[in-house]
């Protein structure tokens, strides 16, 4: 029997433990549980409202931010300090998104760098987990003021192509917001869950999940068998979704009305209105034969059979990805014995009957497509609660294990909560120009910073041949046996040196000091990630202030007298900044320095390119 206690606080009853489930999605956002009374999964709303929150942060002329509708509204009339898409940004350099840089409205620095990046927002500068953070606080609220008990765990889902790194970010979105993240699920093994695949431990099956959002496509092949689930392959389009069918019906609309892009852009309320008036369309013909509307004056209209042919292209791509998946996959259309549907845009009777079409069978579209995923999480979350007894929880580390990096941050390498056995391994660098050992600390626990977090193990790396900082790879890995024993292995990949130690990580820790160790780190995660964010923020000005420095010496006769001037100032701005704990004046004095090398550095990249080609006979 489930526990069942009384908030005295509130009157409500109250569940011994609570775990929700998030879909954090790039469009829309939602919160679902397992029903206390009838067991099956919900999505939470206000009374008459929608469960979905767009995933949309709008901060106002005092840098206050707002999530959801109301900053959905600002997409069109504030561009620039309307967020959206921030889960796009999860865990990317800007290297990473340079090709769709465009796609964002607001700014996102471009400092060239292998580092990540930071959306500018007014004089503030918010990281991508902040952003989500935002997101994950408000869900967090709406969840507490509906289930009227405070909600503190939670079960986060993430696409299955999300690396190591976005699953982190995600992870320490959740902690920023005051969430425990129990456990981060994949968006497709969740929306099994929620169709009742994989919960009987008999079953083997091979499935198609089949995701179009707002503004991504996600195909998904997955193999289960004894409850667990394999990603066999993934594809998709990360800039195709919903809103391309809005645009392809706006167009249409401009096209008829005689009136240009530009010209649109120019009364941003009327762009608002076309693209509200056209999603409206698409929904509507989702149930229905045709669409008019009022709109600036004119009558728009537009049926289901234009709209279908208008989006064909579109539903092609998709299924090109569903064929790629499937080759990947090295399977057959028949090899797929179900195929679920997921996404606000599954909705659209063309693309089913499509994907139906090309895997030769019915789709699955009986759970609403945009809940899908949030009540999959919901169930994954109940199992992790301990309340479904068919499930038996599989051996899982308690607390994060990690290792020590640049300014005594906590670098996690295996997060709270993974099955045992397990492995990971991750790349590092030198710091310094012919540093030739490597000192590993390992760490246990949630907090960033590792005097925080309790040390497991240290051992010095040694034997790295003499090189300039950033260039030996050295392999960290992190292996965990059935019994729970951590063995830590580094290698320097060019030269082979190598050294390992073992630790048994639980030893000597009790349940409830897990617990505070948990506990302290939601308490601390504001300042932790404020801390991080400034270490962070620091070592990048002390490279850079030390690659700048380096190229002046070597380069001062591509440079004129003024830039050498200006380099220096800017240098000297960033040195300043150092000296206080303000990361957002770091990062200012760091984009100013880099504006006023930027010219000069391209200069001298176009000078070694040439040289090297003069270099070379033919
Ligand atoms: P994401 O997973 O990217 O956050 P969702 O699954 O919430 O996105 O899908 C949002 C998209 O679904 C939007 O483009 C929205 O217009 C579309 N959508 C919602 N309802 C319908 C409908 N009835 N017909 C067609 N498209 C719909
Ligand atoms: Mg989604």
């Amino acid at each position: 029997m489930a526990k069942i206690a009384i908030n005295i606080a509130t009157g409500s009853l109250q569940q011994a433990e609570m775990i929700v489930g998030i879909d954090l999605g790039t469009t829309n956002s939602l919160v679902a549980i397992i029903h206390p009374e009838t067991k099956q999964p919900v999505a939470l709303r206000e009374f008459n409202t929608s469960s979905l929150v767009p995933s949309i942060v709008h901060f106002d002329e005092f840098g206050n931010p707002t999530v959801g509708e109301q900053a959905r509204a600002f997409l069109e009339l504030d561009p620039q300090n309307t967020i959206f898409s921030a889960k796009r940004l999860m865990g990317k350099s800007y290297k990473d998104i340079k090709e769709n840089a465009g796609f964002f409205a607001y700014k996102v620095i471009d400092d060239d760098t292998e580092s990540l990046v930071k959306v500018q927002v007014g004089n503030q500068f918010f990281s991508p987990i902040e952003l989500s953070s935002f997101i994950l606080k408000e869900l967090k609220q709406r969840a507490e003021h509906i289930l009227k008990t405070p909600v503190t765990k939670a079960v986060i889902t993430v696409p299955a192509y999300f690396n190591d790194a976005q699953r982190q970010a995600t992870r320490d979105a959740g902690k920023l917001a005051g969430l425990d993240v129990m456990r981060i699920v994949n968006e497709p093994t969740a929306a099994s869950l929620a169709y009742g695949l994989g919960m009987n431990q008999e079953e083997e099956a091979t499935i198609a999940v089949y995701d179009l959002g707002g503004g991504t496509f996600d195909i998904s092949i997955l193999h289960i068998s004894n409850g667990i689930f394999e990603v066999l392959s993934t594809n998709g389009d990360t800039y195709l979704g919903g809103d391309d069918l809005d645009r392809t019906i706006m167009q249409h609309w401009m096209n008829e009305v005689g009136i240009t892009i530009d010209e649109l852009h120019q009364h941003k309320s009327l762009a608002q209105g076309l693209r509200l008036k056209a999603e409206e369309a698409k929904k509507h013909l989702s149930t229905h034969e045709r669409f008019s509307t009022d709109w600036n004056g004119e009558v728009l209209s537009i049926t289901k059979t234009v709209f279908e042919e208008l989006i064909q292209p579109l539903i092609e791509k998709t299924i090109d990805c569903c064929k790629r998946a499937l080759t990947d996959a090295k399977l057959s259309t028949d090899a797929i014995s179900t195929i679920v549907m997921v996404g606000g845009s599954t909705r659209v009777p063309a693309v089913k009957n499509a994907v139906s079409a090309f895997f030769g069978k019915p789709v699955n579209d009986r759970v609403n497509p945009d809940e899908v995923v949030a009540l999959g999480a919901a169930i994954q979350a109940d199992i992790l609660a301990g309340n479904n007894k068919d499930f038996l929880l599989l051996d899982i580390t308690p607390l994060s294990l990690g290792i020590e990096t640049m300014g005594g941050l906590m670098d996690v390498l295996i997060p709270r909560n993974s099955k045992i056995p397990t492995s990971v391994g991750r790349q590092y660098t030198t710091h310094k120009d012919g540093q030739g050992s490597m000192r590993i600390s390992v760490f246990q626990g949630e907090r960033d910073l590792v005097k925080d977090n309790r040390k497991l193990a240290e051992f010095n790396l040694t034997g790295i041949p003499g090189m300039p900082a950033g260039l030996p790879k050295v392999e960290v890995q992190f292996l965990i046996d059935a019994d729970g024993i951590l063995v830590v292995k580094a290698k320097e990949l060019r030269s082979g040196t190598e050294q390992s130690i073992e630790v048994k990580p639980q030893f000597g820790l009790t349940d409830e000091e897990v617990e505070n160790m948990l506990m302290d780190s939601i308490t601390h995660a504001k300042d932790d990630m404020q801390i991080r964010a400034l270490v962070e923020a620091r070592t990048e000005a002390e490279q850079i202030l030390d690659v700048t420095e380096k190229f002046i010496g070597k380069n001062q006769s591509l440079l004129t007298q003024q830039e050498i001037l200006d380099t220096a100032a800017a240098m000297q701005a960033l040195q300043m900044a150092l000296t206080m704990d303000d990361k957002n004046l770091i990062q200012t004095k760091i984009e100013e320095l880099n504006e006023v090398s930027r010219p000069f550095a391209e200069r001298a990249m176009d000078a070694a390119v040439s040289g090297a080609l003069k270099g070379k006979t033919i």
